[in-house]
């Protein structure tokens, strides 16, 4: 099996889903590959080495999404991969869709697993707010292409080497490559990453209004937790848009997920349903919530959370 993993730079390193995706293809055995887009830092290329790959065909950060396409396009004629791994990233799916339609192959998108036996490749994904799996067999030959979530797979390194690294050529793509990336920003949030801490604190609608995040937050720091939030209450315009989990939000998978005020529609529950354990407060018994909730306290987040806020620091925490 030769397998593919797009990459990109990220704050001096390579993206999560990159090295996400590195760990589960060294269970597949055979080559692995890592394509890599941007600087192309030493601790980048290096801890891509050391989560397996062998290989890093490299791309400079001003190669436009349709050039980058065409490049590996081109060397898949040569280098013959039979499975492409993106993950969710912008330009991993910009990229991924436009070599899908150079190698007139399909891509699967939304994995949260992928599975090789002998040369079939298969893909699982989850629909329905999570609660079916469908496993989905390429049968279009190689490289079968997909995009994998965030969190999918553990990272772990394994401690290999430096990897070798060589420019992949990109073609003209004329027109098409004069596109380019003027600015980027990432959008400011305070405290712990939401999507690597250890316990999130999440607020919904049954907060009431835009000043009861303060008390969330206040929760959350106590705990040493990040603060999530519903796109209800995104939308209202009470946190930003960083704070989102769920289908079109962030993907977390803390030890300990505190739902405030949250009713438990699918779309939040695809964000947050794997986290080890998951508390949740809503004055509604019947709340969707209690679900998946291991431990659920029904009652008003109004009384349960400074409750809960003077139980800590009575406790010294
Ligand atoms: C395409 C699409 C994508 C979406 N993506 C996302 C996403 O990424 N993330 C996401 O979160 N949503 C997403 N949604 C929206 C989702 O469907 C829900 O509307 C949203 O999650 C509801 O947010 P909520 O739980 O805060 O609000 P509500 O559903 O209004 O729930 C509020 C809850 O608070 C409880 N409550 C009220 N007062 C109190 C109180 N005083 N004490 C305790 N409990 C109280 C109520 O009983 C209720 O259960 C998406 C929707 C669509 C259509």
């Amino acid at each position: 099996m030769k397998t593919w993993v797009f990459s990109t730079e990220a704050d001096g390193g390579a993206s999560s889903s990159a090295l996400e995706a590195l760990t589960k293809a060294r269970s597949f055995g055979g080559d692995l590959v890592a394509i890599h887009v941007g600087a192309g830092s030493e601790p980048a290329l290096n801890e891509l080495g050391a989560h397996g790959a062998a290989t890093v065909l490299h791309l400079s950060a001003d190669v436009s999404a349709a050039a980058i396409a065409a490049a590996m396009a081109a060397a898949c004629e040569t280098e013959q991969p039979d499975l492409i791994i993106f993950g969710m990233g912008n330009l991993d799916r910009d990229v991924a869709g436009r070599l899908s339609a150079r190698l007139g192959k399909p891509v699967l998108a939304n994995a949260v697993d992928v599975t090789v036996d002998g040369d079939s490749v298969r893909v699982a994904n989850e629909i329905l707010g999570g609660t079916t799996k469908v496993v989905t067999q390429f049968t279009e030959g190689a490289p079968a292409i997909t995009i994998t979530r965030p969190k999918a797979f553990p990272a772990e390194p394994n401690g290999g080497d430096a990897p070798t690294v060589s420019t992949l050529h990109v073609p003209d793509v004329g027109h098409a490559g004069d596109v380019v990336v003027l600015s980027s920003h990432a959008e400011s949030a305070e405290g712990p990453d939401l999507e690597a801490a250890a316990v999130v604190v999440s607020g919904g609608r049954g907060l009431g209004g835009a000043e009861k995040f303060e008390m969330i937050a206040e929760l959350a720091g106590l705990v040493g937790g990040a603060v999530g939030a519903t796109r209800a209450v995104v939308d209202a315009g009470w946190v930003p848009y960083s704070y989102q989990v769920g289908q079109t939000g962030k993907t977390v998978k803390p030890s300990v997920y505190l739902a405030c005020g949250i009713s438990g529609a699918m779309q939040h529950l695809v964000g947050m349903k794997d986290s080890t354990t998951i508390i949740a407060i809503n004055k509604d018994p019947e709340a969707p919530i209690f679900g998946v909730a291991d431990l659920g306290i029904v009652g008003d987040v109004h009384n349960v959370v400074p409750a809960l806020i003077e139980a800590l620091k009575a406790h010294g925490s």
